[in-house]
């Protein structure tokens, strides 16, 4: 008898694609690029947790405003002469290397501005005030920096418009089914951060600009926590406006960045009148500049845009990725750290987080906290974080936050967990 004939072999299956491995950051590379990392601070060497407030600035970044100030410095624009044009082409070839960094279509859509604060009180005041009125309403959410709340309740108060706010839950999560359930006939635009600044939770952005945009609501993001910690594309995204500063990109202060849609910003008048945001000026009327200068009224701030580019250069350098793998592996050793600490309360638990960890100590002030940790050399912020109404929900007036970049190490983890233990023993 022949033998049956053997069933063809199956396909072997493709095997399962590989995630490609974090890659890893050279951390003490990069520190050799912060001089202000080896200073001491009362007699120890310095351990900066701070950088959600102001994160610090590397050489390249110094060299490239040094290097402006030395060479190129004019003013903008209007002058013939060379250094005005080596000035006017550093300055404008800075908002390109921001348009690259967002990957915006034009130049257009990116207006320098002082940072985050002012992005949004621009929005505010030209996008929001002129439109809206009694019956509108602008949807935020529970977890907004004071920089997205006040603005929007000026124009609440200037238009008689309302403010509407998601809440967020115990985890300092957003139910997106809360959200949803705002996103009325009423709701003109939506207000969120990217990334919490107070709970470093990261918002379903993405989730949340294609549920207004299916009922024609524009979106405004702050991203003042989210572009030094991951890759932002604002056509990716696809929201309207998106607003960060310089100085938490480990940039200069004074310098920030409002990505405006440019259908929309070709319709918002001005918001600030003077110099170079105008085309013809006679005493009856004024004709104004096309974008982006339409909104950069006044000598704009040049040798920040500069630094800024380079900043941009810097992280990108780096590797958003491999910033934001680092970022991620010192947040999660803190936490399983700082929950052995008894007593020890983290606020802020959602599954998804940025690298800042805000938390309370049980019988200590997180002022008192602050100024122990301080004496260790151990550098947190401490208070509301201008996130007060963040606060009034978790029920507590203030917490200690630690956040985490590019420069910061395992060890310093353990010294801030052993000054917390420190601080146990001083108030036991
Ligand atoms: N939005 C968030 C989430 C922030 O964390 C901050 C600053 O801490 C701001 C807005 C305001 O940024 P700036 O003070 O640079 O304008």
């Amino acid at each position: 008898m022949a033998a049956p004939a053997r069933e063809a072999a199956a396909p072997a299956p493709a095997p399962a694609p590989v995630p490609a491995p974090a890659p890893v950051l050279d951390v003490e590379r990069v520190r050799k690029d912060f001089p202000i990392l080896s200073r001491t601070v009362h007699g120890r060497p310095l351990v900066y947790l701070d950088s959600a407030a102001s994160a610090q600035c590397p050489r390249p970044v110094m060299r490239a405003v040094e290097d402006y100030c030395m060479q190129s410095h004019a003013n903008v624009h209007r002058g013939v002469h060379l250094l005005s044009q080596e000035a006017t082409a550093a300055y404008e070839g800075a908002r390109d290397r921001v348009r690259r960094f967002l990957n915006a279509r034009s130049t257009r859509e990116i207006l320098f501005v002082r940072g985050t604060t002012e992005a949004i009180n621009l929005v505010a005041q030209s996008y929001a005030r002129p439109r809206f009125g009694p019956g509108d309403e602008i949807l935020i959410t529970g977890l907004e920096h004071h920089a997205n709340i006040v603005p929007w309740q000026m124009v609440r108060d200037q238009t008689g418009c309302s403010l509407a706010v998601a809440p967020i839950d115990r985890r300092g999560e957003l139910p997106l089914n809360e959200f949803f359930k705002r996103l009325t006939p009423r709701t003109r635009l939506v207000a969120v951060a990217h990334v919490s600044n107070a709970l470093g939770t990261i918002l379903p952005v993405e989730e949340i600009v294609s549920a207004a945009h299916a009922r024609g609501i524009p979106v405004l993001i702050d991203g003042a926590q989210a572009v030094s910690h991951r890759a932002v594309d604002v056509r990716a995204l696809d929201c309207d406006f998106y607003a960060f500063s310089g100085h938490k990109l480990y940039g200069p202060t004074g310098i920030g960045v409002l990505y405006g849609r440019e259908a929309l910003l070709a319709e918002m008048p001005p918001w600030q009148g003077g110099g170079d945001m105008i085309l013809t000026v006679t005493f009856e009327r004024t004709t104004y500049n096309e974008l982006p200068w339409k909104f950069e009224a006044g000598t704009p701030n040049m040798s920040g845009a500069v630094g800024l580019a380079a900043a941009i250069d810097y992280v990108e350098g780096l590797g958003l990725d491999a910033i934001g793998a680092h970022e991620q592996r010192l947040l999660e050793e803190a936490t399983a750290e700082l929950q052995r600490i008894a007593g020890l309360t983290i606020i802020g638990t959602a599954a998804h987080k940025a690298s800042v960890i805000s938390f309370t100590l049980e019988g200590i002030h997180p002022h008192d906290l602050g100024t122990i940790l301080d004496s260790e050399g151990v550098a947190v912020r401490t208070g509301h974080h201008c996130a007060m109404p963040v606060m009034e929900f978790f029920g507590v007036p203030a917490t200690a936050r630690a956040s985490f970049a590019c420069y910061n190490t395992r060890e310093e983890v353990h010294r801030l967990s052993a000054a917390l233990h420190r601080a146990r023993e001083v108030f036991r």
